[in-house]
């Protein structure tokens, strides 16, 4: 300050001003002040003679009005006044922060194309405008940069727009099909933030271009677990691939022997952006009921029996529920009124030991050999027929077991039209299973006799119709023939 208080009464100093290439800096702020006190008469404006008074009675009266008045520089970009600072210097640093600030957003070296220049005066301490003034007005003269609204999606910026409501009603409407009467929240998952802040103009982009981004899916590899009842094709339709697509992206894969718990590799179409929304709703629905199990020696270990059955009760609910993208991903009960109370079910768990001769509900082999047939169609005996069991081959007299516990309903030779099994055995299992075991050659148990899993029943043979020593082994479900491979461990 007291620097350039000297300057009216001495020679021009050697002007300041930097020498640059793309904007001229001109400081006849220096040389004008000296021209305008010397010819005074040129003097404009009755303000200048005030300053012209008051910098002469500053000057003499050293003191008594700085506290109003003080030197100052009159800012001029392309010939704009912009107003009064009290230090030039304070300008070209804001310059140079404006370059700097520039060349960062556009991503390569900047210089201002305006001519800035200062014009020396004195001013009314409370007429100096803050420097930071000027240099937005600057910034807001470069045309490649502009403020705009950007758009930043998982940290990566999408875009720019200069119409802040604009952006705002588009991620509004990418919400907007999730959104009920009942929502008090919708969230994006993934972070979208909306900044104020000086992009280069060729970030800007159309917000219909922004908003199809948004919206699209994109192909992505996801595990999926086989659920009970799948199928290769049913798991390929539901995401909408061919078996050959299903495969592709799991080879190795037996297509025909899925087991649950399995993890296929699928190509999902995840979207680019995920709505959270929390609905508040109230409805009226069940409540379940308890179960209590009391002990009952008097029932087999396994076995059950409701004593009582349970009621479902009826209340009304209060839940917050969390969507994503509108599918249901938790429920939280916030309150329940109870209109009906749910009625407990009584259950009574038996307690008293197994017969070692009752059925354990899990088969073993009946005899371990070669398969010579397996069940269903075939061609035997010159012509085509169904084969009911398995043929299980044995040397002669070889024990054959009780595939598992149960009654001997059947012990004998076949007569009629069970000719064709020489002496068998059929076995009940009192659960809905029978067992039947074919051209004995000996029978070790009598119809009526209870018999335990792997107890010896007869011994193997070729009696009825057989080409050799084997036990036909046949399963009956209810009272009909099944697979014997899908109760055999
Ligand atoms: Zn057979």
């Amino acid at each position: 300050m007291d620097e350039i208080l000297r300057y009216p009464h001495t020679a021009p100093a050697p002007a300041p001003a930097k020498t640059r290439e793309a904007h001229s800096w001109h400081l006849p702020s220096l040389r004008l002040p000296q021209i305008r006190f010397s010819h005074a008469t040129q003097r404009r404006s009755p303000l200048d003679v005030a300053i012209f008074l008051t910098v002469a009675l500053s000057v003499t009266a050293a003191g008594i009005s700085s506290h109003l008045y003080c030197p100052a520089y009159q800012v001029s970009v392309d010939g704009v006044d912009l107003g009064l600072v009290s230090d030039y210097h304070d300008v070209e640093r804001a310059v140079e922060r404006v370059e700097a600030r520039a060349g960062s957003i556009l991503g390569r070296e900047y210089t201002l194309e305006q001519d800035v220049d200062f014009r020396f005066q004195l001013a009314q301490r409370d007429a100096l405008m803050p420097v930071s003034g000027i240099e937005t007005y600057l910034f807001d003269q470069i045309g490649e940069v502009m403020k705009t609204s950007v758009l930043t999606v998982n940290g990566k910026m999408l875009g720019a727009a200069d119409n802040d409501a604009a952006l705002t009603a588009m991620l509004d409407s990418i919400k907007a099909p999730f959104v009920t009467e009942n929502t008090v929240s919708a969230e994006f998952v993934e972070p979208v933030v909306v900044t104020r802040e000086y992009t280069a103009t060729s970030a800007l982009r159309e917000i219909s271009d922004m908003r199809s981004v948004l919206t699209s899916n994109s192909l992505e590899r996801v595990d999926y677990f086989v659920k009970a009842g799948d199928t290769f094709s049913a798991i390929a339709n539901n995401y909408g691939m061919t078996i050959a697509q299903l495969q592709e992206l799991n080879p190795g894969v037996d297509i025909n022997n899925l087991w649950v718990d399995q993890v296929l590799t699928i190509s999902q179409a995840v979207p680019y952006l995920s709505v959270r929304t929390v609905d508040n709703v109230t409805y009226d629905g069940p409540v379940a009921f308890a179960v209590e199990e009391v002990p009952d020696d008097s029932i087999y270990q396994g076995f059950s029996k409701v004593l009582v059955p349970g009621v479902e009760g009826w209340a009304t609910y209060n839940a917050d529920v969390s969507y994503l993208n509108g599918a249901e991903q938790e429920r939280i009960i916030n309150s329940t009124q109870v209109h009906a109370e749910p009625i407990t079910q009584v259950v009574a768990v038996g307690t008293k030991p197994r017969p070692k001769t009752m059925a354990t509900g899990q088969f073993q082999w009946p005899l371990y050999g070669r398969i010579n047939s397996t069940y269903g169609s075939r061609y035997i005996f010159g012509s085509y027929s169904f084969h009911t069991g398995l043929d299980i081959a044995g040397s002669y007299g070889a024990a054959i077991t009780a595939a598992d516990g149960g009654r001997v309903t059947f012990s004998g030779t076949g007569t009629g039209s069970y000719w064709s099994y020489g002496n068998y055995v059929v076995i009940d299992h009192e659960n809905g299973l029978q067992t039947i075991y074919a051209h004995c050659s000996s029978l070790k148990v009598k119809t009526g006799d209870r018999v335990y899993k792997g107890q010896v029943i007869a011994g193997v043979g070729a009696t009825g119709r057989a080409t050799g020593n084997h036990c036909h082994f046949q399963v009956k479900l209810n009272g009909t023939t099944v697979n014997p491979y899908n109760y055999l461990p």
